[in-house]
């Protein structure tokens, strides 16, 4: 099977096993073991920020992140398609008692102005505008990503009106290389940022979070209380220092598949539309009469596992397991179903 449905199917590859093998462990509620506090120290400094913290999932790194900047009763603004909204399973909810407004932008990109709209006055009817989240690369709007300059321009308006800013970088890495930005440059605009290992970087668990000191002393009492405090957790801190030094400059591959697999999409009949290809994510649209079930089917028994993506929408991802025949099967499979 050629598994397209997620960069998180990856399994670890012989260098990463080798790396978790070797792992010196100790346990890391008492702070003790030493991959965990290498890879908290080497993310930090990567995006220039005082502290990281190692979680199980971007879902806790997310939530937790929502849970220090925030009060029940305040508000926080994100986009529609956020995974913070859509795939969280209401928590900002249940863990922070938080209100959300949602912002309905081009996929899923915010601007200062979609912002400043959406600040709630002064008034004890409304809710307390307190946080704003963005995601980069934007999964739901297909793998685009903010430039620098843009998230600059965010985190200026963020700070001039007094809210913080949370980066839902599951797949910051991905936006890194396309833009061809560093890490170092965005740490300094946003009060936290949680980051993926199990994504693109194939590491087989784990999310950083990043912020000042304060915020990450915070953040281990809500990562305690959710019951993420890991032991000998160190094996899979090696794997994720593995996926930092030997995986990051790889996404490009991912990216160039990707624009091959959407330049084949684009020939073919069936396809109703295609969301713009920057990163390792092609989302497109069937055309009405294709049922997209049974096309997902029709798919799996050539060979190829996609995902539905809501309505027509299907999503196909590129990741560290494919090998380039895959790419080049996928094609033919996405071709053979539409003659
Ligand atoms: C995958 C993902 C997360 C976190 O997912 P987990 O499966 O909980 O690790 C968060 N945000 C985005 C945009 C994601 O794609």
């Amino acid at each position: 099977m050629i598994d397209m449905r997620s960069d998180t199917v990856t399994r670890p590859t012989p260098g990463m096993k080798e790396a978790m093998l070797r792992a010196p462990l100790g346990d890391d509620v008492f702070g003790e073991d030493p991959a965990v506090n290498e890879l908290q120290e080497k993310a930090a400094a990567l995006f220039g920020m005082e502290a990281a913290l190692f979680c199980p999932s971007g879902t806790m790194t997310n939530q937790i992140a929502l849970k220090v900047h925030t009060n029940p009763l305040d508000e926080l603004i994100c986009d529609i398609r956020s995974h913070i909204y859509q795939y969280e399973a209401g928590g900002y909810a249940f863990h922070s008692g938080i209100a959300v407004k949602l912002i309905h932008s081009e996929q899923g990109i915010l601007s200062p102005a979609d912002i400043e709209k959406n600040i709630n006055p002064d008034d004890i009817h409304k809710a307390r505008t307190r946080l704003v989240s963005l995601e980069n690369t934007v999964n739901k709007g297909g793998g685009n990503y903010y430039t620098l300059e843009e998230m600059q321009a965010l985190s200026a308006s963020c700070r001039a009106h007094g809210l913080r800013l949370h980066l839902d970088g599951a797949r910051i890495f991905n936006a890194l290389v396309a833009s061809g930005d560093r890490p170092g440059g965005i740490g300094p605009l946003f009060d936290s940022i949680s980051v993926c290992l199990s994504k693109g970087l194939g590491a087989p668990v784990g999310s950083l979070l990043l912020g000042s000191r304060d915020f990450i002393k915070e953040a281990l009492r809500f990562r305690k209380v959710m019951g993420g405090g890991m032991r000998q957790a160190g094996m899979l801190a090696a794997a994720g220092i593995y996926a930092l030094d030997h995986h990051v400059e790889r996404l490009k591959e991912d990216h160039e598949r990707a624009a091959r697999l959407a330049a084949a999409l684009e020939q073919l009949d069936y396809v109703e539309s295609l969301l713009p290809v920057h990163t390792n994510i092609v989302v497109f649209t069937l055309r009405p009469s294709i049922n997209p079930a049974a096309y997902l089917e029709m798919l799996k028994s050539e060979g190829l596992l996609a995902v539905s993506f809501g309505g027509q929408a299907v999503r196909l991802v590129t990741h560290l397991d494919l090998r380039e025949e895959d790419i080049e099967r996928a094609i033919e499979i996405l071709g053979k179903i539409s003659a």
